[in-house]
């Protein structure tokens, strides 16, 4: 599966070319806080081509399960959110910038803190978020 949305110079920098003119790096799985080791592969146009397991990585020596080599159906899938929605009155989502999306939060969460205080407020994050050791939690 080609994905034009990762490229080497966006996700990795840039790839190591190999001598058989293939171009790959390593690096590893963000899903979880095992870390496999991966390896990417990227075409002519450094676009990643496939997520494999590293069987040199210290640590997880090939193993990985089977999301860290699935990334890519995820990376490509057609409903994946590019940008903010924000859920209309009659339950339909509207495209909204980062900063529009960042104010509609800021006035719906600080009513709420002002009158019941911080315990009034929960969120969630799964595993890719709390893992992401590249700046998952830098957009908290
Ligand atoms: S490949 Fe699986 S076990 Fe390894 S880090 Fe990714 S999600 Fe976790």
């Amino acid at each position: 599966m080609k994905n034009k949305s990762m490229t080497a110079e966006k996700e990795t920098g840039s790839p190591y070319k190999a001598p058989s003119g293939q171009a790959h790096k390593k690096t590893f799985c963000r899903i979880c806080e095992a870390h496999c080791g991966l390896r990417v592969d990227f075409d002519a146009e450094g676009a990643i081509t496939s997520l494999r397991p590293d069987r040199d990585h210290p640590v997880s020596q090939g193993y990985v399960c089977a999301k860290g080599t699935r990334f890519l159906e995820v990376a490509n899938h057609p409903e994946r959110l590019m940008h903010p929605l924000v859920r209309q009155p009659d339950g339909t989502y509207q495209q909204v910038s980062w900063k529009e999306a960042l104010d509609y939060f800021k006035d719906r969460i600080r009513p709420i803190l002002k009158t019941s205080g911080p315990h009034a407020i929960a969120m969630y994050l799964g595993t890719p978020a709390i893992h992401n050791i590249l700046g998952g939690l830098a957009y908290i």
